[in-house]
């Protein structure tokens, strides 16, 4: 009875004893699984963030980057074309082919007597009278169309302007310093005065100056009082 009862309590113990072994190493396995899920988590939630937050502001900055350039372009178009309208519209600016006397009006109204030829006629231009060798200069911008030797004005050059004004040059000295084609600016010497015109030869020196509009004559004293 005796060993039966010893060996059944040794039994109990030993069992009781298996028994927390086995409950402490469960405690322990689950608390070592337990902390390998948390730190899973964890490193779950802060890679995330990085991700998400990094691509964000880069979309941003390629948005920014793209429509930044497309506003700057559209204004310094704008004002070229501003700029540009103006120089078109430009009056035209004029000055004395030379300083001297006007001998001789623009009579186109009414006859005026020549003393060359001792008769009245019409006058498209006016005189100017200087000394022979004095230089002769372009009115205004433009281009020389044509120079030739008229049979009773002389030596002529013909220069066409803006607005469709020409301006003409007669009895000037033979040896010109323009050609046709040659662009000419307000003031530039075109030639000298000379004593080519037979017609009017016995005013002496002189450059006879005439102007037409659109192939019009006007009257050059209108002309240049347009500045
Ligand atoms: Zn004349």
């Amino acid at each position: 009875m005796s060993d039966n009862k010893n060996t059944g309590r040794g039994f109990n113990g030993k069992g009781y004893y298996i028994a927390l072994i086995l409950c402490a190493a469960a405690i322990g396995i689950s608390g070592y699984l337990y902390y390998r899920n948390q730190t899973a988590k964890d490193s779950l939630q802060t890679t995330a963030p990085v991700t998400a937050g990094s691509n964000v502001p880069r979309k941003d900055d390629v948005a920014v980057i793209a429509t930044r350039p497309a506003t700057p372009s559209t204004e310094t178009t704008a004002p070229s074309t501003e700029t540009t309208a103006p120089a078109t519209t430009e009056p035209i600016k004029t000055g004395l082919p030379l300083e001297g006397n006007t001998v001789a009006a623009y009579a186109m109204d009414a006859l005026s007597y020549n003393e060359t030829t001792r008769d009245w006629r019409v006058h498209n231009g006016i005189d100017i009278a200087a000394e022979a060798g004095t230089e002769v200069c372009a009115a205004a911008d433009g281009v020389v169309y044509t120079t030739y030797e008229d049979e009773s004005m002389g030596t002529t050059v013909v220069i066409r302007h803006q607005d469709g004004y020409t301006t003409k040059y007669s009895s000037l000295d033979a040896d010109l310093a323009v050609s046709a084609g040659d662009e000419v600016s307000l003031g530039q010497a075109i030639g000298c005065i000379g004593e080519t015109a037979l017609m009017e030869s016995a005013l002496g020196p002189h450059l006879h100056f005439s102007v037409t509009c659109n192939d019009v004559p006007m009257d050059p004293a209108e002309f240049l009082e347009l500045g």
